[in-house]
C-alpha cells in the first residue's frame, strides 16, 4: 500500500450517491486514523476529533474544548480562535463537545485559508498553553475583588451551562440521558453541571488533555476538491513527534435494564409555578448500536413515522389527548447506543402517568393494528428526498458527513457505512413493499418488548431556583470560611492577576504569528447570483438559473401590506393553517401525507426587511416548496388546494396549533434570549422590526395567550380574522414567484406555473388595484426589564444611527466585526463571564444593537457597551488588525450558500430594491476601510450611549436590583 507523508492507505471505495472517492488512512507512527472524502465540492472541510468520554459532570471535556483554543506553542496569543474569526474567509469555524467526543471542524472555499485554519487548530489541540488561568477563565474560579465583597463563582463555561440548566427542555433531555445510562459515561454531563463544575481541579484538567488529546486517539478528516499531498504533509508535521499510545477511551456497552425506571425532578418555574400546565414528561428507550446501517436508517424513518409531523400517529395522539401543548422527542443517533424519546411539554405534572399510558397504548395499537401505509410512504419519500438532496443549509456538507461517519467510526466501526444510503434504503423499501409489517415489528422489538426504558417527569416548582441559589451561596460561604487570611489575599490577588492578563493586549509579534490572507487574496468584485425578472400575463416571476440536481425550488410570495394592522399578529397562525389544518377535500393528516409522498416538502416563511432609504418595509409571506421534475404537477396541485380551499373553521385543530405555538415560543425564551431582546429592540425603530415583534417576539407571545382565550370565548371573531387574511392576501395582484433551477427544467416548469397562477383569484377587478393598508406602529421609548425564571440575563441596547445623523458607509460592517471580536469579546465574555457579547448593524434600517447572551451581569454589561465608542476613538489600529477585520467582513459577505439559498437571497435583494451597483459600492467601501473610519464610527456610537434604548430579558432578581440601583429606570414586564 502506498504511504503519503507517514500515512498508509488502508482502504478506498467509491460512494456513488455522493459522487465521492473515500480513502481511509492510518498514520504509521501513531496509529492516527484519517478519512479523506475526495469530490468536487469547493466548500472544503477539515476536522480533528478525539474520543473524550468524561467520568463526571465537571464539564472537563467542554472546558478543555474552550481552553485549547486559548493560545498554543506556535500561536502564543490570548485567543487564536478569535483571531481566526476576525480575519478568515472560513465558511465554518467552531468546536463541539459531545457526550463522548470533542470535534474541531473548519471549512473554507479558499485553499490557503483552509490550510491556515488547519495549522492553527492542529497546534491548538496538540500544544495548547494550558495554565491555571486558562481553567479559571474558561471553566471556573473564585472571584473576589475586595476582602468585604461576597465571594462568587465566575467562568465562561460555568455561565454557559447555567444558561443551559435554566432551560427546562434542555433539562428534560439531560435527565433523560442520565436516566437511561446509569454508571456510564453517557450518564454524566460532558458539558458540565454548574453544581459540579467547581469540583474540577487543575491536575484533573491537565490529565484529561494528556490522556485524550493524542494522535493515537484522533480521527482526522478531509473533504472537498483539494486532493493534494500537501494536506498530509501538514498533518504529519504534527503527528511525527508523537509515539503510539494506548488511550483507553473505548465507550463500553451498557448492560440492559430488566425493568423500566421512573424519575421525577423539579425545575425553577418562577413564582407562579403552580398556575397552569408547565410540567414535562419524556419516555425514553435505549435502542441498538449504530453499527448496522439499515437498522439505523430504519429507526430514523420510524421516528419520522411516529412523531415527525403533526400528522404522525404518535404525535397526533399526544396532541389530541389535550394533556399537553407540544410534543417533544426524537432519535438520538450520535452515541454508540441510540435512544428514542417521546413526550409532552405543557402538562400538569400529576397527569404524567396518563401521558405515559397513552404513549404505550398508541404504540401497541400501531404495532398490532398496523401503521397507515400512507404515513409510511410519506416518511419513506421524505427521507429519500432528503438523502438525495443532501441540503445541509448553511452548515457545510462536508462537516455534516464527518459527523455522520463518526457515528460508527468513533466506536471502531466502518466510517463509510453511514455515508452510503442507496442499498439500505432499497432494502427497507423492499421489505415495506413485501408487506412484512416491517415498522410494526420494529415497534414491538424496540419499544413494547424493551424493558430498558426510563420515564422522566419534570415538575414546575417555585422554590427550585431559590434552593439552587441558596446551595451555591452556602457552598461559597463554606469555601470562604475555610480560607485563612492568606488564602483570601491570594484569591484577591488571583482575581486581579486574571483580570490583568485579560486586559493586557497581545503583542504585535505574537499577533503576527497567526497566518492570515492578504487583501490581495480577496476578490474585488461581488459574486453575482443569476436573476431574470420575467413578467408574463401580469405575473411576476423571479428566476435563477442555477444547477440544483433537477430539484425545482419554488417560493410563492404574498405582500403583507394587503393586511390591515390588527390582522398582522394572526398571520403566523394563518400560515401554519395552510399546511396543517386541512382543506375542503382532505383533513390535515391526509394533506400532510400527500405533501410527504408527492413533494420534497411544502412550508411557509416570512420575509421582512426595511426598504432601502425609506422608513417602510418589504413584508411578505412565502409558501415554499421543492420537488423533482416528475413531482411538479403534484406540487402545484397541492399549493392550489391549500391556497384556495384551506378549511379554516376547525376550531379544535386551531386551538392545538395556538397551544403549540405558545409552548414553542416559551421554550425558546432561554435558548434564544438574545434574539428576543434584539427583536424587541428593533421594534422601537423600524416598521420591519415592529412587524417581527408582532409576529414572533414577546408581543406575539402575549397575543397568543390572549388568542387561546379568544378561541374559547369568541371563536367567530378569530375565524373572521383568518378568513379576512385569506381574502386579502391570496390575490394575484400582489404576488411574486421565485424559482431556482437550471434552464432546461425551468422551461418545462414555466407553463405549469403560469397555469397555476391563472387559477388564483384576482380581486378586486383588474382595473382598481386593492389599496395598501397603512400601518401606524407605536414606537415605544421606555426602557424595559422582561422577567423570566432564569439564572442568566440577556442585555440589549440599541439606537437608530441614521436618525442620529450617521450616514451609511461599508466600513460600519468592518467595525462591527472588529468590535465583536475585540472589545465585546474581551469585556462581556472573557472578563464579564457571559457566554457572548455581540453587536450588529442593520444597514437597511440603521439600527445598531448590542446584545449579550447568558450574561451573569446587567449594569456592568451596559457600561461595557457604552465604552465601545471610546474604545474605537482611542484604538491604535495596526494595519494587520485592520486587514484581518476586512477579510472577516468579506468572508461574511461571501458566505457560502447552496443553490436554493442563493435563489432566496437574490429574491430578498430584489424585494428591498438593492442593486448590484449598490452591493459593489458596499464591497468597495469595506475593502477600503481605514483607521479614520473607526474613529468616526466611535463618534457615531457616542450617540448610542446618550440616546440608546435598553431592553433586558432576565431574572426578576437581577432586574429588580438594577432598578433599585438606578431608580426604576426599567419598566418591568413579567414574560414567564
Ligand atoms: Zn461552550
Amino acid at each position: 500500500m502506498p504511504v503519503i507523508h507517514g500515512f498508509e492507505l488502508i482502504r478506498q471505495q467509491k460512494i456513488l450517491e455522493l459522487k465521492t472517492q473515500a480513502k481511509l488512512f492510518r498514520h504509521l507512527k501513531t496509529g492516527a486514523q484519517l478519512l479523506a472524502l475526495e469530490n468536487d465540492d469547493e466548500n472544503k472541510a477539515f476536522g480533528i476529533t478525539f474520543r473524550t468520554p468524561p467520568q463526571d459532570s465537571t464539564g472537563v471535556a467542554h472546558i478543555m474544548e474552550h481552553s485549547v483554543l486559548c493560545g498554543s506553542r506556535k500561536y502564543p496569543v490570548k485567543e487564536p480562535f478569535v483571531e481566526l474569526i476576525k480575519g478568515s474567509l472560513n465558511t465554518f469555524l467552531n468546536a463541539f463537545t459531545y457526550p463522548d467526543k470533542t470535534c474541531y471542524p473548519v471549512a473554507s472555499t479558499n485553499l490557503q485559508d483552509l490550510y491556515n485554519l488547519i495549522e492553527v487548530y492542529l497546534d491548538a489541540v496538540f500544544y495548547p498553553r494550558l495554565t491555571p488561568f486558562t481553567l479559571q477563565q474558561e471553566g471556573w474560579h473564585y472571584e473576589l475583588e475586595k476582602p468585604d465583597d461576597p465571594l462568587a463563582f465566575k467562568g465562561v463555561v460555568f455561565n454557559e451551562m447555567k444558561g443551559n440548566y435554566s432551560s427546562p427542555d434542555r433539562l428534560l433531555g439531560e435527565y433523560s440521558q442520565r436516566a437511561l445510562f446509569p454508571n456510564h459515561t453517557y450518564g454524566v454531563d460532558s458539558g458540565g453541571d454548574p453544581k459540579h463544575i467547581p469540583d474540577l481541579t487543575f491536575e484533573q484538567f491537565m490529565a484529561f488533555h494528556k490522556k485524550y488529546y493524542h494522535p493515537s486517539n484522533a480521527y482526522i478528516y478531509f473533504y472537498g476538491d483539494d486532493h493534494s499531498e500537501e494536506r498530509f504533509r501538514r498533518v504529519n508535521e504534527y503527528l511525527k513527534d508523537f509515539d503510539r499510545a494506548g488511550a483507553a477511551s473505548e465507550i463500553p456497552l451498557l448492560p440492559r435494564f430488566d425493568q423500566p425506571k421512573k424519575f421525577s425532578y423539579k425545575f425553577d418555574a418562577g413564582e407562579d409555578a403552580g398556575s397552569g400546565k408547565k410540567g414535562r414528561v419524556a419516555v425514553n428507550w435505549l435502542l441498538t448500536e449504530t453499527t448496522d446501517r439499515e437498522n439505523t436508517l430504519a429507526l430514523k424513518i420510524l421516528t419520522h413515522v411516529l412523531i415527525g409531523t403533526p400528522a404522525a400517529p404518535l404525535h397526533k395522539a399526544l396532541i389530541d389527548s389535550g394533556l399537553g401543548e407540544e410534543v417533544t422527542g426524537g432519535l438520538e443517533s450520535d452515541l454508540r447506543q441510540m435512544y428514542f424519546s417521546a413526550g409532552l411539554i405543557g402538562i400538569a405534572a400529576s397527569e404524567a402517568d396518563k401521558v405515559e399510558a397513552l404513549i404505550d397504548d398508541t404504540l401497541r395499537r400501531l404495532a398490532d393494528d398496523g401503521i397507515d401505509p400512507q404515513t409510511v410512504e410519506a416518511s419513506l419519500n421524505t427521507f429519500e428526498f432528503r438523502l438525495r438532496e443532501n441540503n445541509t443549509g448553511s452548515f457545510p456538507r462536508g462537516l455534516s458527513l464527518m459527523l455522520r461517519a463518526l457515528t460508527t467510526w468513533l466506536y471502531d466501526g466502518d466510517p463509510l457505512a453511514p455515508l452510503t444510503f442507496e442499498a439500505p434504503l432499497e432494502a427497507i423499501k423492499a421489505r415495506v413493499a413485501a408487506k412484512e409489517r416491517f415498522f410494526e415489528k420494529m415497534i414491538h422489538q424496540n419499544f413494547l418488548q424493551n424493558p430498558h426504558r426510563a420515564t422522566v417527569i419534570l415538575a414546575p416548582d417555585a422554590e427550585a431556583g431559590k434552593l439552587d441559589e441558596a446551595a451555591e451561596k452556602e457552598r461559597l460561604a463554606e469555601a470562604r470560611a475555610a480560607m485563612s487570611e492568606a488564602d483570601l489575599q491570594n484569591t484577591i490577588h488571583n482575581t486581579q492577576e486574571l483580570k490583568r492578563r485579560q486586559v493586557t493586549p497581545d503583542s504585535a509579534e505574537a499577533l503576527a504569528t497567526i497566518p492570515t490572507l492578504k487583501l490581495s487574496d480577496l476578490d474585488k468584485l461581488n459574486k453575482k447570483i443569476p436573476l431574470a425578472v420575467i413578467e408574463k400575463n401580469q405575473h411576476k416571476i423571479l428566476y435563477h438559473d442555477l444547477f440544483t440536481n433537477g430539484i425545482v425550488y419554488l417560493d410563492v410570495g404574498f405582500d403583507l401590506h394587503a393586511l390591515p394592522q390588527e390582522l398582522l399578529p394572526y398571520l403566523p397562525l394563518f400560515s401554519r393553517c395552510l399546511t396543517q389544518i386541512g382543506t375542503e377535500k382532505e383533513n390535515f393528516v391526509q394533506l400532510l401525507q400527500r405533501i410527504g409522498q408527492k413533494t420534497g416538502g411544502i412550508w411557509t416563511s416570512r420575509y421582512t426587511s426595511t426598504l432601502l432609504n425609506t422608513d417602510s418595509s418589504a413584508a411578505w409571506l412565502f409558501v415554499r416548496g421543492k420537488a423533482m421534475q416528475h413531482q411538479l404537477d403534484d406540487l402545484l396541485a397541492i399549493l392550489r388546494d391549500i391556497l384556495l380551499t384551506v378549511k379554516l373553521d376547525d376550531r379544535e385543530r386551531f386551538r392545538q396549533m395556538v397551544l403549540e405555538a405558545k409552548a414553542g415560543l416559551e421554550s425558546g425564551l432561554v435558548p434564544s434570549g438574545s434574539s428576543f431582546v434584539n427583536t424587541r429592540l428593533s421594534a422601537r425603530f423600524s416598521e420591519a422590526g415592529w412587524l417581527d415583534e408582532q409576529m414572533g417576539g414577546v408581543s406575539y407571545l402575549f397575543f397568543l395567550r390572549q388568542l387561546e382565550k379568544d378561541v374559547e370565548k369568541n371563536w367567530p371573531k378569530v375565524l373572521a380574522a383568518l378568513e379576512q387574511i385569506r381574502s386579502a392576501l391570496i390575490n394575484r395582484q400582489r404576488m411574486i414567484c421565485n424559482v431556482t433551477v437550471d434552464e432546461a427544467h425551468y422551461k418545462y416548469f414555466e407553463p405549469k406555473l403560469l397555469a397555476f397562477l391563472e387559477a388564483l383569484p384576482l380581486a378586486p377587478p383588474v382595473l382598481a388595484p386593492a389599496p395598501l393598508a397603512t400601518w401606524s406602529p407605536a414606537y415605544r421609548t421606555e426602557f424595559e426589564g422582561l422577567t423570566i425564571p432564569a439564572q442568566v440575563n440577556y442585555v440589549g441596547k440599541a439606537a437608530n444611527l441614521y436618525k442620529l445623523g450617521y450616514q451609511f458607509h461599508g466600513s460600519a460592517l468592518v467595525i462591527s466585526n472588529y468590535l465583536r471580536t475585540t472589545w465585546l469579546w474581551e469585556r462581556v465574555r472573557v472578563q464579564g463571564g457571559a457566554y457572548g457579547g455581540f453587536c450588529s448593524f442593520g444597514r437597511r434600517s440603521g439600527v445598531f444593537t448590542f446584545t449579550s447572551y447568558r450574561d451573569p451581569n446587567l449594569a456592568a454589561t451596559l457600561e461595557n457597551y457604552d465604552g465601545a465608542s471610546r474604545f474605537l476613538r482611542e484604538t491604535d489600529l495596526s494595519d494587520e488588525e485592520l486587514t484581518k477585520s476586512i477579510i472577516g467582513t468579506i468572508g461574511d459577505l461571501d458566505a457560502y450558500q447552496l443553490p436554493d439559498a442563493k435563489g432566496y437571497t437574490s429574491m430578498a435583494r430584489y424585494l428591498v430594491g438593492e442593486s448590484e451597483d449598490e452591493r459593489q459600492q458596499l464591497r468597495d467601501e469595506v475593502l477600503s476601510t481605514t483607521a479614520a473610519d473607526f474613529r468616526k464610527f466611535g463618534e457615531a456610537l457616542e450617540q448610542v450611549n446618550k440616546h440608546g434604548i435598553v431592553v433586558v430579558l432576565g431574572s426578576p432578581q437581577a432586574i429588580e436590583s438594577a432598578n433599585v440601583q438606578r431608580g426604576n429606570w426599567l419598566k418591568v414586564t413579567k414574560v414567564l
